[in-house]
C-alpha cells in the first residue's frame, strides 16, 4: 500500500509542475485571463471552502456563468496545487451525451492538455479517459450504471450533479441513490449545479445543504411576441378560427399590401375580439390549439425564414440562434435556408445545426467566430436552452416548443409530440442573447400563449414510462420498486410503477415475485430499451444476429426514411419498394441499410439515398451504432467472434419475423377485415392507425392476422408507427406467456434447441404449427 502512495505521491508531484509550466505559458497565460473574467471566479475561493465544510452544497448561477466547465476544475486544480492531485477523484454528470463530451474537451484545452489526460469522458458505448485521469465528465446514465456494480462509488471524492433544475428521470434518480449513499461514504462530496434560483427544492431534500448563488452578468434582451415579429416581417395573421385540418396553409399569408397600421389593426381586434367573446382561458386555449397543428410545419419554417431574413438585411451583426423542436425539423430547415439567395449564400451566412446527433467537427465550429461579414445561423434544439453556451449570440428566435416525451398513465401511452416549453424555458432562451452585448428575442407565438405556459416543466420523471428505470432499480438490490421511487423528489404515480412492473413482468424480465430473471439480468447489462435488448438477445441465441442488429438500431436512432411534406406520397411509394411482399416497416428498414451498404461499396451511396428518399446521416448513425451493439454483445459473452455462426439463420425471413415479434410484445394489434377496410385493434381493444409512412399502410389486405409494433403514439388518435404482420404460430411461440416462460430460466435450454431449428427449416416447422392449430381451430 505504501509502494502505491508512493506512486501517486509522485505523479501528484508531476501533475503539479504540470500545471505550473501551463499556467506560465504566454498560451496558458492567455486561458487564465479568460477563465477569470468569469462570474464564477468571483466566487472561487468562498465555493471551494464550502465544499470543504459541507457535505452536499446547491450551486445556482447563469448558464454560462462557468459552472460546468470552471467548478470541477478548480476542485482538480486545488487538490493538484497542494500536492494531492492523483489522490483525487470527480466524477461531474450531464444530462446528455453531447455535452459530456463537449465540456470534456473544453476543459482540456483550457488545461492545455490533451482529452484523456487529467480530464477525460465517458458516454454510452464511448469514451476518453486514461489512467492519468482525475476529472470525468460523464452523463448521468454512466453514473447510475456504475453504481450499479459499485454501490459506494468507492475511490470516487467528489460527485458534481448538473443541469438538475431540468429535472430529467436520471437526474431524479442520481438523487435519490445518492441521497442513499452519503450516510455511508461521509467523506464524498456531492455538489448539485442548476441553471436557475430554485435551488431551495434540491437544499431541503438535502436537509437543508446550503446554496450558493454565482451572481451573474447578462445584458437587456428585449422580447418580441408574435404580434411584433408579424408586424416585422409583413406577415399577417388572418384569425385562429380558419385553422382546420386542411386549412393550416390558410393561416398565415404574405399580404404585403395592407399597410402596417392596418396589419397591426387586425390582430389586436383579433385578441380584443376574442378575449370579449370568451373567457382568457378559453382563447389561449383555441390559440394554443391551432398553433399546436402548425408549428412548426413547414408553413412555420417560413415565418422564420422571414425573420432570419429580418436579421440578416436590417439588424447588427451578431449571431443567430433558433431553437426548435428536433433534428428533422432542423435538418428540413436548413435544407429550406439552403436554396435562399441570401441565407443559403455561404459567403454571407453560416449556417451550423446543433443537436444531439451531431458530429464533434462541426460541434466546434459551433463556438468558433464566423470570418468577418459573414453571419452565424445556429439551428438548434434545446439543448443550446442551458447546456451549451455560444457567446457571440445577439438574436435569438424561439418557436416555443420543445420535443418532449409525455406519458400517459391511464392508458399506457407515451406520447412524443412538440409540445410548448415554460416559461423558465422561454426566459433561459431569452438570455442566450444577452452574453455580450443587448440582444434580441423573437418569439413566434403570441404574448398570451406566454403568459400561459406553466411556470416550469413537469420533471422527466412524472411523464415517461418508467420500464428502464424500473429494471435498474432492481438491479440495484434496494427492495420494492415502489417504496424506492416514494423517496424521489417528486414521486411519479403509482399506476404509472405499476404500469411498468406489469410490462416488465410480461416481457420475462421480472417473475412474479418481482424478482429479476436470467433475462431481466442480461438487459440490464445493455443500455437499451429492455424491449430492444430483449430482441437482440433472442437474435443472438437464433442465430440471426445481422437484420435484428440493424433493426435494433434503426428503431434506437430514428427512422432514416424521409417524408418530406410536398412530396409525402413519392417517399411512400420508395419505402415500400423495399417492402415487396414483407408486410414489414422493420424488414423494409433492413433491405434500405443493406442497399445502401451495396451502393456504398459501389459509390453510389449518394444518389442511391437521394431517389429512395434515405437519409444518409441517419444511416451512417445505424451503421455505427450497430458497431457499438456488436461489440457489447460480444462483451456480454451472447455472441461468439465469429459472426458467420450467429448469422446463420439471417435470411430466414419467418425466424427474423418471430425475433422481432419476440422483443415488441406485447405491443401487438389484430387486423380487422371489414369488406373494403382494415382496422386495427390493441390487446386492450383500442382502435388504432397506421402512420401514413407505415409500408402496410399501402397495401388493401395484410394477409397476417396481427400486426407487432414498438410503439403507439397518441397525436390526435392513436397511431401505431413501424409493424410488421405475423401469424398465429409465431405469436404464440414467441410473444406471450409461452415464450417468456422458456426465456425467463431456459436461455441455456433453448441454446440446445438451435441446433435443432437448423437441421429442420423453422419457417417449415412453424408452417405446420400453424396448420395444426387451424385444425384444432375449425374442429
Ligand atoms: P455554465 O455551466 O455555467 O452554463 P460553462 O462552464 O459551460 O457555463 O461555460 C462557461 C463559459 O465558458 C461560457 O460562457 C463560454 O464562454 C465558455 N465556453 C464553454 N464551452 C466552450 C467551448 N467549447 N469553446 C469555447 N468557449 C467555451
Ligand atoms: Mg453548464
Amino acid at each position: 500500500r505504501s509502494v502505491m502512495e508512493r506512486v501517486l505521491q509522485r505523479r501528484s508531484l508531476r501533475m503539479r509542475n504540470m500545471q505550473r509550466a501551463w499556467r506560465e505559458s504566454p498560451e496558458g497565460r492567455k486561458m487564465m485571463d479568460f477563465r477569470k473574467s468569469l462570474p464564477a471566479f468571483q466566487e472561487k475561493e468562498r465555493l471551494l471552502q464550502a465544499i470543504a465544510r459541507n457535505q452536499v452544497i446547491v450551486i445556482s448561477g447563469e448558464t454560462g456563468c462557468g459552472k460546468t466547465t470552471q467548478l470541477p476544475q478548480y476542485i482538480l486544480e486545488s487538490e493538484i496545487e497542494s500536492g494531492r492531485g492523483a489522490f483525487c477523484s470527480i466524477i461531474c454528470t450531464q444530462p446528455r451525451r453531447i455535452s459530456a463530451m463537449a465540456v470534456a474537451e473544453r476543459v482540456s484545452a483550457e488545461r492545455g492538455e490533451p482529452l484523456g489526460e487529467a480530464v477525460g469522458y465517458k458516454v454510452r458505448l464511448e469514451g476518453v479517459k486514461g489512467k492519468n485521469t482525475h476529472l470525468l465528465f460523464c452523463t448521468s446514465g454512466i453514473l447510475l450504471r456504475r453504481l450499479l456494480s459499485d454501490r459506494n462509488l468507492n475511490g470516487i471524492t467528489h460527485v458534481f450533479v448538473d443541469e438538475i433544475h431540468e429535472r430529467g428521470m436520471n437526474e431524479d434518480f442520481l438523487l435519490i441513490v445518492l441521497k442513499d449513499l452519503l450516510p455511508r461514504r461521509q467523506d464524498l462530496r456531492l455538489i448539485l449545479m442548476s441553471a436557475t434560483l430554485n435551488a431551495e427544492l434540491f437544499s431541503s431534500y438535502y436537509g437543508g445543504a446550503p446554496t450558493i448563488h454565482i451572481p451573474g452578468f447578462t445584458y437587456p434582451v428585449r422580447a418580441q411576441f408574435l404580434e411584433d415579429v408579424l408586424e416585422l416581417t409583413g406577415y399577417k395573421l388572418t384569425s385562429f378560427n380558419q385553422v382546420d385540418d386542411y386549412g393550416q396553409e390558410k393561416m398565415w399569408k404574405t399580404q404585403k399590401q395592407l399597410a402596417p397600421r392596418k396589419r397591426k389593426n387586425q390582430i389586436t381586434t383579433l385578441v380584443e375580439d376574442a378575449l370579449n367573446n370568451s373567457s382568457f382561458d378559453n382563447y389561449c386555449s383555441r390559440v394554443r390549439d391551432a398553433l399546436a397543428r402548425w408549428m412548426p410545419d413547414c408553413i412555420g419554417f417560413n415565418l422564420i425564414e422571414a425573420v432570419l431574413c429580418h436579421i440578416c438585411r436590417k439588424e447588427r451583426p451578431g449571431a443567430v440562434l433558433v431553437f426548435m423542436t428536433g433534428w428533422e425539423d432542423i435538418s428540413c430547415l436548413r435544407d429550406q435556408l439552403k436554396a435562399h439567395p441570401l441565407l443559403g449564400d455561404p459567403n454571407r451566412i453560416l449556417l451550423l445545426t446543433c443537436h444531439g446527433s451531431m458530429a464533434t467537427s462541426e460541434q466546434k465550429l459551433i463556438f468558433e467566430k464566423p470570418p468577418p461579414n459573414v453571419r452565424k445561423i445556429v439551428l438548434a434544439t434545446n439543448m443550446a436552452e442551458a447546456s451549451i453556451t455560444i457567446n457571440d449570440v445577439v438574436f435569438v428566435v424561439d418557436c416555443g416548443k420543445a420535443k418532449e416525451t409525455s406519458y400517459d398513465a391511464l392508458n399506457n401511452t407515451p406520447c412524443l409530440l412538440p409540445s410548448w416549453i415554460s416559461k423558465a424555458s422561454a426566459r433561459q432562451r431569452k438570455g442566450r442573447a444577452g452574453r455580450v452585448q443587448p440582444g434580441e428575442c423573437y418569439h413566434l407565438y403570441p404574448r398570451c400563449v406566454y403568459e400561459a405556459f406553466a411556470e416550469y416543466q413537469l420533471p422527466e420523471l412524472l411523464r415517461t414510462p418508467l420500464n428502464s428505470l424500473c429494471l435498474q432499480i432492481k438491479s440495484l438490490q434496494v427492495g420494492s420498486i415502489g417504496e424506492f421511487l416514494s423517496a424521489a423528489l417528486q414521486p411519479p404515480k403509482p399506476l404509472a410503477v405499476q404500469n411498468a412492473i406489469d410490462f416488465l413482468k410480461m416481457i420475462g424480465a421480472l417473475d412474479e415475485k418481482e424478482n429479476l430473471t436470467n433475462l431481466g439480468k442480461y438487459l440490464t447489462m445493455l443500455p437499451v430499451d429492455p424491449k430492444l435488448g430483449k430482441m437482440l438477445i433472442m437474435g443472438a441465441i437464433f442465430r440471426c444476429f445481422g437484420p435484428i442488429l440493424t433493426i435494433v438500431s434503426g428503431l434506437s436512432v430514428r427512422d432514416p426514411f424521409l417524408l418530406p411534406q410536398d412530396k409525402k406520397d413519392l417517399a411512400g411509394a420508395a419505402k415500400s419498394r423495399f417492402s415487396a411482399k414483407d408486410y414489414s416497416d422493420h424488414m423494409a428498414l433492413v433491405r434500405a441499410y443493406e442497399g445502401w451498404k451495396e451502393a456504398e461499396r459501389e459509390g453510389s451511396a449518394y444518389e442511391y439515398c437521394w431517389r429512395n428518399f434515405l437519409s444518409a446521416q441517419t444511416l451512417q448513425a445505424i451503421h455505427s451504432l450497430r458497431k457499438q451493439f456488436n461489440f457489447i454483445l460480444k462483451d456480454a459473452g451472447l455472441i461468439e467472434e465469429d459472426t458467420n455462426n450467429n448469422n446463420k439463420l439471417s435470411h430466414n425471413q419467418a425466424l427474423v419475423r418471430a425475433i422481432i415479434c419476440s422483443g415488441l410484445y406485447p405491443g401487438i394489434a389484430s387486423v380487422v377485415h371489414r369488406e373494403t377496410s382494415m382496422s386495427f385493434k390493441t390487446m386492450d381493444d383500442g382502435q388504432v392507425s397506421l402512420y401514413a409512412n407505415s409500408v402496410n399502410a399501402r397495401y388493401e389486405t395484410i394477409p397476417y392476422p396481427w400486426l407487432v409494433f414498438g410503439e403507439k403514439v397518441k397525436v390526435n388518435s392513436v397511431f401505431i408507427r413501424d409493424s410488421t404482420g405475423v401469424s398465429d404460430s409465431i405469436l404464440i411461440l414467441f410473444g406471450g406467456a409461452l415464450a417468456c416462460g422458456a426465456q425467463a430460466g431456459h436461455l441455456k435450454m433453448l441454446n440446445g434447441y438451435i441446433d435443432f431449428f437448423m437441421d429442420h427449416n423453422l419457417a417449415e416447422c412453424l408452417l405446420k404449427l400453424k396448420e395444426e392449430l387451424d385444425k384444432l381451430l375449425q374442429k
